[in-house]
């Protein structure tokens, strides 16, 4: 059974839509990424499914049980089984209080604060590197690691079988993301937990993710494993983050594809293809016909009309406007 399925979700906000028909699966077990440009929609996806914003259109489907028809009681305890790990600890951490109370704080809001529920706290925060000594600091007081490992605590205190994490290393020095990557590694076997983790990030959602999502323009354009994904990307706009991302392109000889302009308004997105205007390999079709997602949902499938895996693009043409 998946964990989590977002199916066919719009967001508005007011009249924009910052969200268009967005179908994500996250299994079991496993961490999937959502990846694309600072204001594409996946923050927005985020919220959603961790019931922050509503969606205006779809379903959210948790362990089996789709949410909108269930009964409000029963929401709110599939809503649980679903924790946010904020992008910023720092400013979800309320500076006036201690670890202690910031580590109790969701077992009193859960009515759940038993001598046992904070032992169990306790020792997780201890299994992760929190000790004892910490819990009479205040968040100013910790290290970016430490705050990050308080926010995760807190995340766990509802004993969620997902995590949904926003730029989880962000700001963080390389070493502390790698220690931050391995202990959410080695929480989700022991928990069992399953993570959708929302990056722009390609390094750090290469070594962590099994699965990987592209979203450009509150769409999404491309999707598979990782390790396919990432070797043989079919969309360019995928292949672009990958180009721009160094690290993870080095040594490979593929063509590369530069990424110019800014990301459109998603008030008033291009016709056709909504990458048509950024992308080098547009042909007047893409101005002309949305391209829908072909492929195995779940498995590989991408949105465009001259894939880069399957045959050579055309030539590119001149495109008038
Ligand atoms: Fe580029 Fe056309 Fe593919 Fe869109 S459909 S990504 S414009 S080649």
């Amino acid at each position: 059974m998946n964990a989590l399925i977002l199916k066919d979700a719009v967001i508005r906000y007011d009249r924009l839509t910052a969200v268009d028909g967005v179908s994500l699966e996250l299994r079991r077990g496993e961490t999937l990424g959502l990846v694309g440009e600072s204001g594409c929609g996946k923050s927005s996806v985020a919220r959603a499914i961790v019931g922050l914003q509503p969606l205006a259109a779809g379903t959210l489907t948790i362990e089996g049980e789709t949410l909108q028809d269930a009964p409000a009681r029963r929401r709110t305890d599939l809503q649980r089984r679903i924790q946010l790990l904020f992008q910023d600890p720092a400013a979800s951490l309320s500076p006036r209080m201690t670890v202690r109370s910031l580590l109790a704080e969701p077992l009193k809001i859960q009515k759940s604060h038993s001598p046992e529920a904070w032992t169990r706290i306790v020792a997780l925060a201890e299994s992760i590197g929190l000790g004892q000594q910490l819990l009479s600091r205040y968040p100013h007081q910790l290290s970016g690691g430490q705050a990050r490992r308080v926010a995760l605590v807190r995340a766990l205190a509802a004993e969620p079988s997902i995590i949904v994490a926003d730029e989880p290393t962000a700001g963080l020095d390389i070493s502390i993301q790698g220690e931050l990557l391995n202990l959410l590694r080695t929480l989700r076997g022991r928990l069992g937990l399953s993570y959708l983790l929302i990056s722009h990030n390609l390094n750090v959602v290469g070594r962590v993710t099994d699965r990987v999502a592209v979203m450009y323009l509150g769409q999404i354009v491309e999707s598979g494993p990782t390790a396919d994904l990432f070797r043989n990307s079919a969309h360019p706009y995928t292949r672009a983050l990958l180009s721009a991302n160094l690290t993870l392109d080095a040594g490979r000889r593929r063509e590369r594809i530069v990424l110019s302009g800014e990301l459109p308004s998603p008030s008033n997105p291009p016709s056709g293809c909504r990458f048509h205007k950024r992308c080098p390999l547009a042909q007047p079709r893409c101005t002309r016909e949305i391209p829908v997602l072909q492929g195995r949902p779940g498995e590989r499938s991408f949105a465009c009309h001259f894939p880069l895996r399957s045959e050579p693009a055309p030539a590119p043409q001149a495109i008038a406007g």
